[in-house]
């Protein structure tokens, strides 16, 4: 039991990959989530929409990655528009809050936790289509329209639902929405309940983060808007 909160805590914080089972070769998912996931690409498939994650599992190493690489300009950091933003211009906490805009910090993306994923339809791709993810593609008229008008009436008759989509409360606090982005609730509300303020800045104060000091001074801040749903 004790072994089995140790590795909640820690998997809370993309830290454990024990409970976690391959759906593809570089795919991974909670053990938990993978069965409702399946059901949930049967229903879909009686519509004639192939729903394929293009993001599910991902480490703390690998959003580490993500944060520091944009924090230091090795990759770009967009705006609204879409437009690059001149990171080197802007203070540090500036630098912070472009890049909470559409990264998790570490620790704190629903992406640790197995329970959640990127979803598109690639029945309704062309076969040289780059996907994007943007909300324009799920907007009537844009190629996962059919995707979405199908999610919008199944969701509410499953567990899985749209942490970050228009009414979220988290994009009223500054998230960008992201109606592809999915979350299996059952086990995810398990994951949330590890996740504080205090635990986060542990986890940041142990890490090689990019503006650590920011973030640790606004650590309760990013949990209000950012974390806490
Ligand atoms: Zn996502």
């Amino acid at each position: 039991m004790a072994t089995t909160k140790a590795n909640t805590a820690l998997a809370a914080l993309g830290l454990d990959e024990s409970a976690l089972l391959p759906l593809t070769d570089n795919l991974y998912l909670h053990c938990d989530v993978v069965e409702p996931y399946r059901a949930l690409v049967s229903a879909a498939r009686q519509q004639n929409i192939e729903l394929t994650i293009a993001s599910g599992y991902r480490s703390f190493a690998r959003q580490l990655a993500i944060f520091n690489a944009k924090a230091t300009g090795q990759r770009p950091v967009l705006n609204d528009a879409g437009e690059t933003v001149a990171m080197h211009t802007l203070s540090d906490a500036d630098k912070l809050w472009a890049i909470l805009r559409f990264s998790a910090l570490p620790g704190a993306s629903r992406h640790h936790w197995g329970t959640d994923m990127d979803v598109f339809d690639r029945a309704a791709m062309a076969p040289d289509y780059q996907l994007q993810l943007t909300p324009d593609e799920c907007c009537p008229g844009g190629v996962f329209d059919k995707l979405h008008c199908w999610l919008d009436a199944y969701l509410p008759e499953c567990d899985f639902f749209r942490p970050y989509d228009v009414n979220s409360a988290a994009h009223h606090n500054g998230v960008a929405p992201e109606p592809w982005h999915l979350s299996y609730a059952p086990v995810a509300q398990r994951f949330a309940a590890w996740l504080t303020p205090d635990v986060l800045a542990q986890t940041i104060a142990a890490s090689d983060i990019e503006l650590k000091a920011t973030v640790l001074s606004n650590i309760t801040s990013i949990y209000e808007r950012y974390v806490r749903l």
